[in-house]
């Protein structure tokens, strides 16, 4: 078998243009311009190249994009209190950390990243990393969905792939990835995408014994680990589906969680490392940035 390849880059471009003529159609309607920040603290180049590929993203599909930059000697305070600061800024209205913040940082103690994610305002919280928007995303009513799972449920979505009652594996308990997708595969109701609602899934991490027994109980495996290639083609069950979430670099190249070449001779559908998950994250902080204006500054 040959897999078919979901193309993420296609569909992230379809979710761009809509968000651009919903946006559009917003600020016709009388809404400000919706104004993403990021905060990007110190040098770290993979950092910086996420940040610009953010703000180029936004303001293409007609967002403010800005970056606040803060050197590495930031202390934690001031950090707290710059997102203080954006989280009184009427014209901002979606805050963004990058991660990960330097591990030298505050003085060479390092960050507690948690209590700084914890300040961001819960109505500008456009990554859904505030308690209160994973709370309401496990209770079932979502304010805003995390950008990569939802990526992944638009793209199901798109691809016409439903999981309902299917068995699905995710690899990888990540507050980022892991955990926020199987909670929201583990939905009864379509509140976090009907595609994904209904399934039965299995949360694998580390300590999982057996892993490949596990992994070939998938209808749809996700794998979201972080270790390159990690995930070998006999680990995959015939005609499975196969959302690789993992961006490593390998020497020069981009590679994936999961071994392609083996991976796409068994299963029936997969994305591809680049071009697959990654830009689909950057849409949906695209779609939560315009959902953050509209909430902070609804028009009739
Ligand atoms: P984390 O490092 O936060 O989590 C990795 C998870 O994988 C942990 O739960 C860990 O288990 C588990 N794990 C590690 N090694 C193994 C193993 N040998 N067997 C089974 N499980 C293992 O990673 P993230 O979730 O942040 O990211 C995962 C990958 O996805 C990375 O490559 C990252 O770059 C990429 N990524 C891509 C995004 C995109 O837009 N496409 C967005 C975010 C991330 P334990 O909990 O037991 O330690």
């Amino acid at each position: 078998m040959t897999a078919e390849l979901l193309d993420g880059k296609r569909v992230a471009g379809e979710i761009r243009k809509e968000v651009a003529a919903e946006v559009h159609k917003y600020v016709q309607s009388g809404g400000p311009t919706p104004c993403l920040t990021a905060v990007l603290v110190g040098e770290d180049p993979a950092s910086q190249v996420y940040v610009r590929n953010k703000s180029r993203a936004c303001e293409r599909a007609g967002i403010d994009g800005k970056t606040l930059r803060l050197p590495s000697e930031t202390s934690q305070q001031q950090l707290v209190d710059t997102v203080q600061q954006l989280n009184h800024d009427p014209q901002v209205h979606g805050i963004l950390v990058q991660l990960p913040l330097p591990t030298g940082g505050n003085g060479g103690t390092g960050f507690d990243e948690r209590a700084i994610l914890d300040a961001v305002d819960p109505l500008k919280d456009v990554d859904a990393f505030s308690p209160v928007n994973v709370g309401l995303l496990m209770q079932g009513r979502p304010r805003f969905l995390p950008c990569t799972p939802h990526g992944i449920v638009q793209l199901l979505h798109r691809q016409q792939i439903s999981l309902a009652g299917k068995q699905v594996v995710v690899v990888g308990r990540s507050d980022i990835v892991g955990k926020p997708m199987a909670m929201m595969l583990a939905q009864r109701d379509g509140s976090c995408g009907r595609e994904v609602a209904n399934a039965t899934v299995t949360l694998a991490h580390s300590r999982t014994q057996n892993l490949t027994e596990v992994c070939r109980t998938a209808d749809c495996l996700i794998a979201a680990v972080g270790v390159p290639e990690m995930i070998r083609g006999e680990m995959i069950r015939e005609g499975a589906v196969v959302i690789d979430v993992g961006i490593n670099r390998v020497e020069d190249k981009l590679v994936g969680d999961v071994a392609f070449d083996e991976a796409k001779e068994v299963a029936s559908a997969i994305t591809p490392v680049p071009g697959g998950v990654g830009p689909l994250t950057i849409a949906m902080l695209l779609h939560n940035t315009l959902l953050a204006a509209k909430l902070q500054h609804p028009v009739a």
